[in-house]
């Protein structure tokens, strides 16, 4: 035994457990030097570009256009010269055959949609990877499914499609938005033409490469690339006929006074605030899984991000404990790297708007937690932190911040928990841990968000509504909920 003993203690045991680098190779990938619009199935030439770059090193990625009116006008045209030229008319289950073709494709090309995406926008290529293509697929694979089952999801009310939509989406999931924008749009019978966020073209110019080999009639999928101006000339034509925008609060609202008294249609998904609530009797360490995966995910670029973590008292202070030691095991690095837990910030713009939100949270006098982190030199980061003696007042606890930054708060009874939670202007999402299921629907009936996870964060699923209350927006994405925005009805 002792012998034994001896032996055991000479085997050669590694000090060092950190990860050695896992790069994904990006050769899958090819990016043009120059992209036009894709407009009626060809490139459009586009008279002005802007560069795109790859926030992890601001490396340039190439030249893309941006859009003027004139170009959204031709793409307008476009895509009603699609819609009435048969594809509004086309039986429901021939459009559903052109959306199992893009979601198939999607899934082939999976790879490298992936890492285009984590290129582009900053985001790990595990999550780019497990979770927006994954879930871009499904979206069409969903939404062809009810391409022909229109009139026995609204029965008795003879569904038709609205005409063009127009379609403005944000940086935090490019490609996945373009899944949620587009799939309902065309199951509908609808044509399209979208307007990318100006920082991440890239994946949604690859998908036009999708659209070409599912061999989609010419026109009914247009993309204008461009900045904000390029985003208000789409909302200002007149021949659009429905407005989907998924962005800021600030901007949803100058939508809205625009379209006012136009008659056009209008869905809004706009900020969130999200509330995630631990009582006492929630298993502590999936918590804070949760609670990490809430607002970590995706740098916190998350509308529905669990921003605010309200604990209940007793557990305070173990809570946080655990928080803050399982904080400092995140790996923060390139979005290409496999092991990488939190990537780069989007954008110079938007570590800005993080850093300000930050220094005024020290200022006003919350407490403020880094882990010791190393981070690249080039590049756009920023450190998971935590605040602890934070007050409602405060603007880390009222504004959102859209990046990996998490306000703690305490409370003592669920009543108190309902009240405090409810105290935003927004209300998107909130999540709920306890052991108790009667608690779980006591809460999730009285807070004011459009989606309440229980023991869980950030769960998406295509058959699942998703969309907000009061300054979060209105209108759902998701679920036969999400085809309403994109019919009229004959009732
Ligand atoms: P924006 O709301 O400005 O951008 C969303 C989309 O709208 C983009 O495609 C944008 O183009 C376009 N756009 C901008 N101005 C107009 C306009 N006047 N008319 C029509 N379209 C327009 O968000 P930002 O990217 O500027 O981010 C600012 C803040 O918004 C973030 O810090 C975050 O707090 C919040 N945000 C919330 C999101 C959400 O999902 N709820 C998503 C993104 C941001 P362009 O990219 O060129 O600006």
């Amino acid at each position: 035994m002792a012998e034994l003993d001896k032996s055991q203690h000479e085997v050669a045991v590694a000090g060092d457990w950190t990860y050695a680098s896992a790069p994904e190779s990006r050769d899958i990938v090819h990016i043009a030097d120059r992209y036009g619009h894709f407009v009626g199935g060809e490139w459009l030439e586009a008279a002005e570009t802007y560069e795109t770059i790859a926030p992890r090193d601001e490396e340039p990625l190439s030249a893309v256009g941006q859009g003027t009116a004139a170009d959204v006008g031709r793409a307008v045209g476009a895509a009603r010269a699609a819609y009435a030229d048969g594809w509004s008319s086309l039986p429901g289950s021939e459009r559903a055959k052109y959306l199992f073709r893009i979601a198939r494709l999607l899934q082939e090309r999976s790879r490298e949609f992936a890492v285009l995406e984590s290129l582009n926008g900053g985001k790990p290529i595990k999550e780019s990877r497990d979770v927006d293509l994954p879930l871009a697929a499904a979206h069409f694979f969903y939404y062809a499914g009810w391409a022909d089952k229109l009139e026995y999801a609204f029965p008795n009310r003879r569904p038709r499609p609205v005409g063009v939509a127009g379609q403005i989406i944000p940086w935090n999931f490019p490609l996945l938005m373009v899944a949620w924008k587009v799939a309902p749009a065309l199951a509908c019978g609808n044509t399209v033409v979208l307007k990318p966020a100006e920082t991440t073209p890239l994946t949604a110019l690859l998908f036009c490469d999708v659209l070409r080999q599912a061999e989609l009639p010419v026109g009914v999928v247009n993309i204008v690339t461009g900045d904000g101006h390029t985003g208000a000339a789409l909302v200002e034509n007149d021949d659009v006929d429905k407005i989907a925008f998924t962005g800021s609060t600030e901007v949803g609202k100058e939508i809205q006074r625009r379209l006012a008294g136009t008659g056009k249609k209008l869905t809004l998904e706009l900020g969130g605030k999200a509330a995630n609530i631990v009582f006492d009797d929630a298993a502590l360490d999936q918590a804070v899984e949760g609670i990490v995966n809430g607002i970590y995910f995706n740098q916190g670029h998350v509308c529905c991000a669990g921003s605010r973590l309200f604990v209940q008292e007793s557990i305070y202070e173990p809570l946080v404990a655990k928080l803050e030691r399982r904080l400092s095991t995140l790996r923060v690095g390139d979005p290409l790297d496999k092991n990488t837990d939190v990537g780069a910030i989007n954008s110079a713009a938007q570590l800005e708007k993080i850093r300000e939100l930050v220094a005024s949270g020290v200022e006003e006098g919350a407490e403020i937690y880094q882990p010791p982190c190393v981070l690249p030199e080039k590049g756009y980061w920023f450190v998971p932190t935590v605040f602890t003696n934070v007050a409602q007042s405060y603007r880390i606890a009222q504004e959102e911040i859209f990046g990996p930054v998490l306000s703690v708060l305490t409370f003592r009874t669920p009543e108190e928990a309902v009240e405090k939670a409810n105290n935003t202007p927004y209300g998107l999402s909130a999540g709920v841990w306890t052991e108790k299921g009667s608690r779980i629907l006591w809460m999730a009936q009285r807070l004011r968000a459009g989606v309440v996870w229980a023991n869980t964060f950030n769960r998406f699923d295509p058959s699942s509504p998703f969309g907000g209350y009061k300054e979060s927006g209105f209108g759902r994405e998701g679920g036969l909920h999400g085809l309403e925005p994109y019919l009229e009805f004959d009732e």
